[in-house]
C-alpha cells in the first residue's frame, strides 16, 4: 500500500497519539460527567451517520423534512466522517462494485485495508452522477460547501459546553473530542472490515458482507450487513423484531413524530423470493461439474420446488394487496385466507431449507 493522503494519513496518527499521550493526564482529572458527555456526543454524532448519512442520504430508504435533515447534518460534524454528499458517493461505489477492485474499502485488499488504511490511499475522484440526486439537495450541498466551518463551529461549541458541564478543559477534550472521535472512527470502520468478516450469510451468501449481532450493538444497528447488502433500500438492517437496530427504531420514532416519512420496507416474501433464486442458481451451478444421477433427481427436485414456491409466493401477494383495499366487512375472511396461503408457502419454504441443506452437506459447498 501506498499513502497519497498524507493529510489523513497525519490526522488520523496525531489523534491516536494524542490518546495514548494524554491518558495519565486524564485519569487525574476523571470524572463520570466526562464519560456521560463522551456517550451522549458519541450516540449523536455515531446515529448521525446511520440515521442520516447511510440510511437517508446513501439509499434513501426514507424522506425526511428540512429540520430533521439539519439535525443530522449538524450533528454529524461529531463524526469527522467527511460530507454527506462525498460519503455517500464512497458509499454508493461500495454496494455498486462490493469485494471488487473499484471497491473503495475492499475486504480483499485485507483486514486493516477494509478497516482504515484505504483512507490513506483512496483516489479522491468525484463522479456528481453517481449522487446527482444529492446535487438537488440545497442542504445537502450547502453542507459539503461550508463543511469545514460546520466542523469547527461544532466541535468549538461542543468542547465548550463539555469544559462547563465538567469543569476542565482537559476532560471535554479528551473524553468529548478525543475518544468520541475515534470510537465512532472505528466503530464506522469496522463495519467495512468486521462486518466483511466475521459472521452469518443468510440473504447473500455471494458477498463478503455478514450479519453479527455483537457489531450491531456497537455501530447502532449496522451490524446486520449482509441483509442490508441483500436489501439496501430498507430502512431496517436487523428486520426481526429482536434484533438490536436503534438506528431503525430512531427512524421509526420520527416517522411516528412526522418528522420523516416513506420508510421502505422490503417485504419477506421478497426476501425469501430472493434466496430461493439465488441458492438455486447457486447449487445448480455448483452441479453443473459433476452431473450424476442423484444429481439429476436433486436437479429436477430444485427447479419443481422453486416454481411451486413462485407461484405460492405470487398468490400470497396478490391477497396481501387485495386485503389493502379491501373494506372492513371483507378483511375478516381476507386474513383467514392470507393467513393460511402463509402457511403453506412457509411449509414449501421449510421443504426447500431441507433440501438445499442436505445438498449441501452431500456435495460438499458452503450454504
Ligand atoms: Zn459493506
Ligand atoms: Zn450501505
Amino acid at each position: 500500500m501506498k499513502i497519497k493522503n498524507w493529510d489523513m494519513f497525519a490526522f488520523v496518527l496525531a489523534y491516536h497519539i494524542a490518546l495514548l499521550a494524554l491518558l495519565p493526564a486524564f485519569i487525574n482529572v476523571f470524572s463520570w460527567t466526562a464519560v456521560v458527555f463522551f456517550l451522549v456526543t458519541y450516540i449523536l454524532g455515531g446515529m448521525s451517520i446511520t440515521v442520516g448519512y447511510h440510511r437517508l442520504y446513501a439509499h434513501k430508504a426514507y424522506s425526511a423534512n428540512p429540520f430533521f435533515e439539519w439535525c443530522v447534518l449538524l450533528s454529524s460534524a461529531l463524526a469527522f466522517e467527511m460530507s454527506a454528499l462525498k460519503w455517500s458517493h464512497d458509499h454508493r461505489i461500495h454496494h455498486n462494485h462490493c469485494d471488487t477492485e473499484k471497491d473503495p474499502y475492499s475486504i480483499k485488499k485485507g483486514f486493516w485495508y477494509a478497516h482504515v488504511l484505504w483512507l490513506f490511499e483512496y483516489k479522491r475522484d468525484f463522479d456528481p452522477s453517481l449522487v446527482a440526486d444529492l446535487m438537488k439537495n440545497p442542504r445537502v450541498v450547502m453542507q459539503d460547501k461550508h463543511y469545514g466551518k460546520f466542523l469547527l463551529a461544532v466541535n468549538v461549541g461542543v468542547f465548550f459546553l463539555g469544559w462547563a458541564l465538567t469543569g476542565s478543559a482537559l476532560a471535554s477534550f479528551y473524553m468529548g473530542f478525543l475518544m468520541r472521535m475515534a470510537m465512532i472512527h472505528h466503530c464506522t470502520w469496522f463495519i467495512n472490515s468486521l462486518c466483511h468478516t466475521y459472521g452469518a450469510k443468510t440473504f447473500a451468501r455471494e458477498l463478503s458482507a455478514v450479519d453479527n449481532a455483537i457489531m450491531a450493538v456497537l455501530t447502532f444497528g449496522e451490524g446486520y450487513h449482509n441483509y442490508h447488502h441483500a436489501f439496501a433500500a430498507d430502512y431496517r438492517n436487523g428486520i426481526r423484531w429482536y434484533h438490536f437496530d436503534p438506528t431503525k427504531w430512531t427512524i421509526w420514532a420520527a416517522a411516528k413524530l412526522g418528522l420523516v416519512k416513506g420508510l421502505r420496507v422490503i417485504n419477506e416474501i421478497t426476501v425469501l423470493k430472493s434466496l430461493v433464486s439465488k441458492d438455486k442458481k447457486m447449487i445448480l451451478e455448483h452441479l453443473s461439474h459433476d452431473m450424476d444421477d442423484c444429481a439429476a433427481e436433486l436437479k429436477l427436485k430444485l427447479e419443481e420446488l422453486s416454481v411451486v414456491f413462485e407461484e405460492k409466493a405470487a398468490v400470497l401477494m396478490a391477497k396481501l394487496r387485495e386485503l389493502k383495499q379491501a373494506s372492513s366487512d371483507q378483511k375478516k375472511q381476507l386474513q383467514v385466507e392470507v393467513k393460511s396461503l402463509r402457511a403453506s408457502l412457509n411449509t414449501t419454504w421449510d421443504e426447500w431449507v431441507e433440501v438445499t441443506s442436505s445438498a449441501s452437506k452431500q456435495y460438499e459447498f458452503a450454504h
